[in-house]
């Protein structure tokens, strides 16, 4: 039984992002198509050259302003009832029409994945203002989920498991990898996703290039295969990463396996509010180091993730921000030995009021598949 969902609540997410555009001294937050358009307002509206804009004032109400033959889908989305819709037609000059909702000058955070043409457009209408972007203003509310947001990850995390649960069940041996990759994206839907995103799958010295694009390789018996799969169910994503051994694995492949996953449990463990990220991705490093493969973990522990796959809070070094309760992210540490194999063991975990808990729940031992 899935428990039933709360509806977003847009109306405190846009006073919110009010709030932080006062607190940093924004004078108005211009949101594209995007996640934060999504986010904010649940209007899921595709980037075209007809510019699409929410405008965020602190002291104003909010309004969208879109092409008109968008008002429709628009009004039909969460953001009719939400707030003003305001409209402009193909004969018209959007930039002209947009220039009269935002102040004369002043500082506009404008969305990071605003198309250069529109950004430009904006730019040329109110040469006196300072554009910049708008994860200044809207990252960090992002990156604390709230108990609905951390409940449609749960049911994402929880269809990636059954995807991988039942890929394990499957002779794997004498396969293609992009066969196997064909049918992790079948099982992420049929286990509920609504689109996979991405589905790696690399066997042997393949799994040591982390983001391996699957191909015509033929997995062998003996061989170690990462599998780090993941889609958007209900719009939030899923990402896993499991590594399995086919047939009995070598004594390198078990300790190698068993260092990642006591850097993995490490990182975990090191998880609670006011800790900083950076303190995560040290936890899971040192594990690594101490076992002398610290040159062969490439990459940072963790990302953030919720409407986006990769979104802040991101758990690298030099990243001090500390965690907070309802922060969602990836930890996965790796090491990767070039020419011969690569493991990586990947959850997604939620940030509690006093540590950390997993949303993925398939086993991190190393599964021995045909
Ligand atoms: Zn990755
Ligand atoms: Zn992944
Ligand atoms: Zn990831």
């Amino acid at each position: 039984m899935m428990a039933p969902l709360m509806p977003h609540d847009h109306r405190s997410r846009l006073a919110q992002a009010a709030d932080e555009a006062r607190g940093a001294g924004v004078d108005a937050v211009v949101v594209a198509p995007s996640p934060d358009l999504v986010y904010l307002i649940g209007y899921d509206a595709l980037p075209l050259e007809r510019l699409t804009a929410l405008i965020v004032r602190p002291g104003t109400d909010p309004v969208l302003l879109v092409p008109k033959l968008e008002q429709p889908r628009a009004g039909d989305s969460a953001a009719g009832g939400l707030l003003e819709i305001a409209t402009w037609r193909d004969e018209g000059d959007a930039y002209q029409v947009i220039r009269h909702m935002l102040p004369r000058s002043g500082t506009f955070a404008v969305s990071d994945r605003m198309w250069a043409i529109h950004v430009l457009g904006l730019q040329a209408v109110a040469p006196e203002a300072k554009l910049v972007p708008a994860s200044q203003v809207l990252s960090r509310l992002r990156a604390r989920k709230d108990q609905g947001e951390i409940e449609l990850l749960a049911q994402a995390s929880r269809s990636a498991d059954q995807a991988f649960d039942r890929i394990v069940r499957e002779r794997l041996s004498g396969r293609q990898e992009r066969d196997v990759a064909r049918s992790l994206r079948e099982y992420l839907v049929e286990a509920g996703h609504d689109e996979a995103l991405f589905w790696i799958v690399g066997s042997g010295p393949n799994g040591a290039s982390p983001h391996h694009d699957p191909g015509d390789r033929e997995i062998g018996a003996g061989e170690s295969v990462v599998l780090d799969f993941g889609g958007r169910r209900a719009g939030y994503c899923s990402d896993i990463t499991r590594t399995v051994s086919v047939g009995e694995p070598s004594g390198e492949v078990r300790e190698v396996h068993d260092v990642v996953r006591r850097a993995q449990e490490a990182a975990f463990q090191a998880v609670k509010p006011g800790v900083a990220a950076e303190e995560v991705d040290g936890a899971a490093r040192r594990v690594i180091e101490q076992a002398g493969y610290g040159e062969s973990f490439i990459h940072r522990t963790g990302h953030g993730i919720g409407l986006e796959e990769h979104e802040p809070p991101y758990i690298v070094r030099g990243n001090a921000e500390p965690l907070e309760a309802g922060m969602t992210f990836s930890i996965e540490p790796g090491i990767y030995l070039q020419g011969c194999f690569g493991v990586r063991i990947e959850d997604i975990v939620a940030v509690t009021g006093d540590g950390a808990e997993r949303l993925n729940q398939a086993s991190r031992d190393l599964t021995i598949v045909a």
